[in-house]
């Protein structure tokens, strides 16, 4: 099932993620169910806060993207990006290094914007995934970048926070509106 995505205002998107517990079918329902919304909306990543549960949950999947290549390595060795995906990730530790990199990121819940974001190329990650096994692996490129942002929506952190002050200033009167929006449209589901 295709979920509404949450938009900048709400106020979910601020919130930390519960740690889950265990893997029960309602946790993989809402798997497939973010999966497919994610396919739908044409992202990498989806956090359960975009869908409305602050949950640490987030499922990525990097394939669509052929101009921005990924690199993952799994117990020290290079391996297929492909072959791993799509990823699940539950309740994410994740170690950002490397030199800082500057990359362009869009999220699904600022629809539109786009920026510039400087963060470390690579990143080490442990989850369990969807079978609740754990999961190690270092990623980088494309990928290291969507597991940071991802990871920063299950703490509550987006990608605004991240921005130079000049950029978000330059696009400070497009989230505003969003921002005003969302907030509108909020106050008459309560009605
Ligand atoms: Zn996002």
């Amino acid at each position: 099932m295709i979920l509404p995505v949450v938009k900048y205002g709400d106020p979910v998107l601020r919130k930390k993620g519960v740690a889950i517990e265990k893997v029960t079918p309602e946790i993989k329902r809402l798997v497939d169910d973010m999966f497919e919304t994610m396919y739908n909306a044409a992202g990498v990543g989806l956090a359960a806060q975009q869908v409305g549960q602050a949950l640490q949950l987030t499922v990525i999947d990097v394939r669509a993207v052929k101009d921005r290549p990924s690199r993952m390595e799994i117990a020290g060795k290079v391996v297929d990006v492909a072959e791993h995906m799509p990823l699940v990730l539950i309740n994410p530790k994740i170690t950002p290094f490397g030199d800082p990199t500057k990359g362009p990121e869009g999220c699904l819940s600022f629809p539109e914007v786009y920026a510039d974001i400087t963060r470390p190329d690579s990143v080490e990650v442990e989850a369990t995934n969807a079978e609740g096994k754990t999961v190690r692996f270092k990623a980088g490129g494309l990928l290291s970048r969507a597991v940071q942002h991802e990871v920063d929506h299950l703490n509550g952190i987006l990608f605004i926070d991240r921005m130079t002050s000049e950029t978000k200033a330059e696009i400070k009167d497009e989230i505003d509106a969003l921002q005003a929006e969302t907030k509108e449209l909020l106050k008459k589901k309560k009605k």
